[in-house]
């Protein structure tokens, strides 16, 4: 199955699409979580990457659509895959149908902007990619990470400011895509609920698996 999570900043697009990966044994590819490990190593891609993420910004196209034509070209996506924070533009969703890609499902997670921003205040992130919430997920002890034990820490783009953007960039530029892929008649939308397990129960649905 090849699969999009689109959604607003925050959304739980991550979230469910790690659950949905295991259930299917198909890789979940997150064009955010490439791009930061690209910063923390310094690569050079990372290093033009890093003054639009603490921003709040888009990383451009051309930048973004090399790193998912690279990602989908290895072995452990022929059998299908999870793009999640890929597309986030109309010419990234073109990209790739020019790479040929069949997609099966689009499911838009919604979730109202006050709830993302008080999610946002909460998230808390480990180096190994595992997600929590102070609030509605945390881990055991609530400042280490459950899978690798590692200190958690908040995202720096999580700033309130930063925030602000980033749900403006979603709303003029990502949003389209709904209309883009609903006129593929493969949108389906997955209302977010409070708690995880309640927006997989949803989305799993949506997905008929
Ligand atoms: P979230 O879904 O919480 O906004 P992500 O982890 O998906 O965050 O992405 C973090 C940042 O990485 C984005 O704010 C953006 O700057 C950059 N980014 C990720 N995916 C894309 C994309 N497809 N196009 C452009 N920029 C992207
Ligand atoms: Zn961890």
């Amino acid at each position: 199955m090849k699969i999009i999570f689109l959604g607003a900043p925050g959304a739980g697009k991550g979230t469910q699409a790690e659950i949905v990966s295991e259930r299917l044994g198909i890789p979940s590819i997150s064009t955010g979580a490439i791009i930061r490990e690209a910063i923390k190593t310094g690569t050079e891609m990372g290093m033009k990457a890093r003054k639009y993420t603490e921003s709040g910004a888009l990383v451009p196209d051309e930048v973004v659509i090399g790193i998912i034509q690279e990602r989908l070209a290895k072995p452990d996506c022929k059998n299908g895959f999870i793009l999640d924070g890929f597309p986030r533009t109309v010419p990234q969703a073109e990209a790739l149908d020019a790479m040929g890609v069949k997609l099966d499902v689009v499911l838009s997670i919604e979730v109202s902007d006050s709830a993302i921003v008080e999610r946002m205040s909460g998230r808390r992130v480990c180096e190994c990619g595992a997600s929590y919430h102070t609030k509605y997920n945390p881990s055991k002890d609530g400042v280490h990470c459950d899978k690798c034990g590692k200190p958690l820490t908040i995202r720096r783009d999580d700033a309130p400011e930063v925030v602000e953007s980033r749900l403006k960039v979603y709303h003029e530029t990502t949003e389209p895509l709904k209309e883009f892929y609903a006129a593929k008649g493969i949108l389906k939308i997955v209302e977010g609920q409070e708690r995880v397990e309640d927006t997989t129960a949803l989305t799993l649905g949506a997905l008929g698996i």
